[in-house]
């Protein structure tokens, strides 16, 4: 998954042709944007490169199939990353018809959670990585893209049934698909044990603290 080789740009040209996404101009001016090598648009490209590359085992639930990325494709939508360094009051991903908005602040994070000091700054060597600051990685960054993704889709709801939270998890709503988002990776993605582990613990705090009528 190294950023910046000729591999890298070519994927990363193909899905920009095969998703919508843009990204705010002021991200530009303040130098965040970064290109295909480093910054937020690499880490954005590099969200959508591991969704592709995950092929589960078994169909998920609500998605259906065993490929994340053609799902999302099949959505249809329209991804924003907006500037919540210039403008403050934004504080949450959320998604609106089928236009999604993920703050570019997150999407900045991936890359300060991966560089581990041995390689390039920005290179995501791991999907999923224990850091003093929690779970960290593209991985978790793709779970809000799947979680903001549901809620235009079929079956979703645009509000949470019970706010902030779901109502329950056969509910299928949000948090449910991000619930079986990190249990699929935990158990029919071809992670390492490490992040598999990882997954699982993710899964486990969406199931206890995410739905009303366990809590
Ligand atoms: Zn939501």
């Amino acid at each position: 998954m190294a950023l910046c080789t000729p591999e890298f740009a070519a994927e990363a040209a193909i899905i920009r042709r095969e998703v919508s996404i843009d990204f705010a101009d002021s991200l530009r001016e303040s130098g965040y944007l970064g290109d295909d090598c480093d910054g937020i648009v690499a880490n954005t490209v590099n969200m959508f490169r591991v969704l592709k590359a995950i092929r589960f085992d078994a169909p998920m639930p609500l998605v259906g199939g065993t490929s994340l990325y053609e799902w999302y494709r099949s959505l249809d939508l329209r991804l924003h990353i907006v500037d919540d360094f210039a403008d403050p009051s934004i504080k949450v991903s959320y998604a609106v018809g089928n236009e999604v908005f993920m703050m570019a602040s997150r999407m900045r994070s991936i890359a300060d959670a991966l560089a581990d000091g041995k390689g390039a700054p920005g290179v995501p060597r791991y999907f999923l990585r224990q850091t003093s600051a929690g779970i960290r990685g593209v991985g978790m960054i793709a779970g809000v893209l799947v979680h903001e993704a549901r809620h235009p889709a079929p079956g979703g709801d645009a509000n949470h049934t019970c706010p902030p939270n779901d109502a329950s998890l056969d509910e299928g709503g949000s948090f449910a698909l991000q619930y079986w988002y990190f249990r699929w990776l935990a158990e029919h993605a071809q992670l390492t044990h490490e992040e598999a582990r990882l997954a699982q613990e993710l899964a486990n705090d969406i199931a206890t603290t995410r739905f009303c009528d366990r809590l």
